[in-house]
């Protein structure tokens, strides 16, 4: 996650249009207060629920980068009611978004949140914790070790990107690890899958009698993969496994939800474009500049963010490319 994109940077941000706004607003400001009220009125997100089942719901991620139009609400959210109380899955990108989670989580399911799990350790989907307990926070412990290591970093990072949005964020690391296996929460069994790929730590999370799976960003739909810390191998493997679960609905971590696994199956094809068209740019010694500008499969036309994802991922992959061939020559034989 890097600031390697003017275009998401407003030229002017938030902040600056609040304090003109303000002093414009002064002379009129008793009289015009209605008006001057709307525009200081706080920052919402807004969030609305699209039940996937019964006691069941997703909030959806805007299709688009960070930007401080949207706050950073790009990735989908999960709750679940139980009946020991709400679970969600991921948190969010910013304290205030995580408040207003944790009361909409109240508010359907009628109870507190219990447990707020995280599937990976991107800013999109962690920043949210602050607002729910240390106790109810949980992770697989490679979420919780790249969030220790890198946690800072994303931060600062959302805060150049969001803007406004992040005032009051801090990282707050979750108490629990989950592992691989079953658990019950009130009448819910959850199985927690333990992957990698998109990143070094990724949790799927399958919902056993709905047949809900959740994703994460081991699946994304009519939004092109981020791949930042991605390694392409071990996510081909991961989404061979999503693939066996007996899946009824399946909430990718961007894009809308399906009662099909056509997000695995797209995430596959986008991986695999990914490869060949980056290595092959690279085997014909093209520079990272002009493969960035290789012309995309018509296929990718309907998908969010191909072009801008695509030019991203040659900046990922070209360093390892070049890492695995072109060893040192005194270390090869
Ligand atoms: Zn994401």
């Amino acid at each position: 996650m890097s600031s390697d994109r003017n275009g998401v940077i407003r030229p002017w941000p938030l902040v600056d249009r609040r304090a003109f706004i303000g002093a414009a607003g002064l002379a009129g400001a008793l009289s015009f207060w209605p008006m001057f009220a709307a525009v200081s009125a706080p920052l919402r997100y807004n969030l609305k629920p699209v039940e996937l089942a019964p006691g069941a719901w997703m909030l959806v991620g805007a299709d688009e980068a960070i930007t401080r139009a949207n706050g950073g609400a790009i990735a989908n959210i999960t709750i679940l009611d139980t009946s020991e109380g709400a679970v969600v899955i991921d948190t969010g990108p910013s304290r205030r978004y995580g408040e207003e989670l944790n009361s909409l989580a109240r508010q359907l399911t009628g109870k507190p949140v219990v447990r707020a799990l995280l599937t990976h350790f991107h800013p999109d989907h962690v920043f949210g914790c602050q607002s729910f307990g240390a106790d109810t926070l949980a992770a697989p412990k490679g979420v919780i070790d790249g969030l220790k290591q890198s946690g800072e970093d994303f931060a600062t990072a959302m805060y150049y990107l969001a803007g406004d949005w992040m005032r009051g964020t801090e990282l707050v690391l979750p108490q629990m690890i989950v592992e691989s296996g079953h658990e019950d929460i009130g009448d819910r069994r959850l199985r927690y899958l333990v992957l990698e790929g998109h990143t070094d730590s990724d949790l799927a999370v399958f919902d056993e009698r709905s047949g809900i799976l959740i994703a994460g960003d081991l699946a994304f739909l009519n939004r092109a993969p981020t791949t930042p810390h991605a390694d392409l191998p071990a996510w081909h493997r991961s989404l061979a496994k999503l693939s066996e679960l007996p899946i009824s609905k399946l909430v990718p971590g961007h894009g809308p939800a399906e009662t099909t696994p056509l997000a695995l199956r797209q995430t596959e094809q986008w991986l695999r474009m990914l490869e060949e068209r980056v290595g092959n740019a690279f085997e014909r010694g093209l520079s990272m500049t002009e493969s960035m500008d290789e012309p995309l499969p018509a296929w990718t036309e309907k998908i969010a963010l191909a072009r801008y994802e695509y030019e991203r991922s040659v900046m990922h992959l070209f360093p390892k490319l070049e890492a695995d061939r072109w060893p040192r020559v005194d270390q090869s034989n």
